[in-house]
């Protein structure tokens, strides 16, 4: 899993410090009254199950390693299952990965 990565190294979003900062940014805003309320329903943004408070994750709509930032409007509650399939994926492509999806459903 560790080959590949050096085609970012020119990257400049995504630096060990910086990924480093966002990261413990990230785990700050989870102990905030926002993301408290932000989560409480226990639907993941993705979905829109209902998982409970329990089971949801923080996830960076634009992920650190794509350049995203830890920023209230950056982050959403998701479930295991939605941040598992993501990873590192962007918004759009994402989009077009749920299209997919439900496009194999649909007769
Ligand atoms: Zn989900």
């Amino acid at each position: 899993m560790s080959s590949g990565f050096d085609e970012y190294s020119g990257f400049d979003g995504a630096d060990e410090d910086s990924l480093r900062t966002e990261r413990a940014k990230a785990r700050q805003l989870r102990k905030t009254r926002w993301w408290q309320q932000k989560s409480a329903a226990g639907t993941c943004y993705y979905c829109e199950q209902v998982v409970g408070f329990k089971n949801l994750t923080m996830d960076h709509l634009v992920p650190l390693a794509r350049g995203g930032r830890s920023r209230k409007d950056n982050l959403v509650p998701c479930c295991k299952e939605c941040n598992n399939r993501k990873k590192n994926m962007l918004p759009l492509e994402w989009e077009e990965y749920l299209d997919q999806q439900q496009g194999r459903s649909i007769p």
